[in-house]
């Protein structure tokens, strides 16, 4: 598995059904991220940070330029390849924390592990490790809609950790949640990438949550306009 974790390199998206004249969705994009990094990436309104976040989730496919994963085209990947890839190596956390609402929020949790066919005594326990790790240990029986925002978004958070990711792609996880909830919640992604090394891929448009990763990414018209480290007051 020689390579660095993630990288692209001219990546371009025009997507078939934009209207003829219209500017690529992504333009030229090349840069790296490698493993235990926390990322940022913002932008307006219409920049590329859905299309680059969709394309790196194995989501969609670029029109344009190569994506290597550990070193591999992810061009050559199967069907099956691409699956095992978004329900093992990477865990996804959404704004509406799209939990499913007639199960449990250990099911939720636990869920990804069905599809990787981790068996059942196997799966309550790591369900519950994770509820318990993010604070939510007596709500394991819970339906999602008797739990807070910020609760249904810890419950997305285990889930998407279930089986172990590299990779963390979260795309506005704080939109729906108040200013005290999204500092927990960014707590918790700051916790889980110092003390796990999980890398984390962020789209944000808030300031005060790009601020607690290590480096921005800022999209413009579909192209990378700014990339460097995020500086911390205090930090040596
Ligand atoms: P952002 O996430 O920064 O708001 P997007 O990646 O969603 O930006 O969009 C980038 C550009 O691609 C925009 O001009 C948008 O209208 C266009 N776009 C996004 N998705 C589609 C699609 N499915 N079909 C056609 N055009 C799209």
């Amino acid at each position: 598995m020689a390579g660095r974790f993630i990288e692209v390199e001219n990546l371009g998206k025009q997507y078939e059904t934009s209207v003829p004249g219209t500017p690529p969705a992504l333009q030229s994009v090349t840069l790296a991220i490698e493993q235990g990094e926390f990322v940022a990436v913002m932008g307006p309104s219409g920049s590329g940070k859905s299309t680059f976040m969709n394309i790196v989730g194995l989501l969609d496919s670029p029109t344009s330029g190569a994506y290597r994963l550990n070193g591999e085209d992810v061009a050559g990947f199967s069907t099956d390849e691409l699956a095992h890839v978004r329900n093992r190596v990477f865990g996804f956390v959404f704004q509406g924390f799209n939990l499913l609402k007639r199960i449990t929020a250990a099911e939720n949790v636990a869920l990804p592990m069905v599809y990787s066919g981790t068996a059942g005594a196997e799966r309550r326990r790591r369900a519950q490790e994770l509820l318990d790790k993010m604070g939510l240990g007596a709500y394991g029986a819970a339906m999602p809609n008797r739990l807070s925002g910020g609760q249904q978004q810890r419950v997305a958070i285990a889930r998407a950790l279930a089986n172990h990711p590299q990779l963390i792609l979260a795309d506005e996880p704080t939109g729906n949640l108040d200013t005290q909830t999204s500092g927990e919640i960014m707590g918790l992604f700051t916790e889980l990438n110092r003390e796990t090394g999980v890398t984390i891929l962020l789209v944000t448009h808030e300031n005060d949550i790009a601020r607690y990763a290590n480096r921005l990414i800022r999209f413009k018209d579909g192209r990378v306009v700014h990339d460097g480290a995020v500086v911390h007051e205090g930090a040596a």
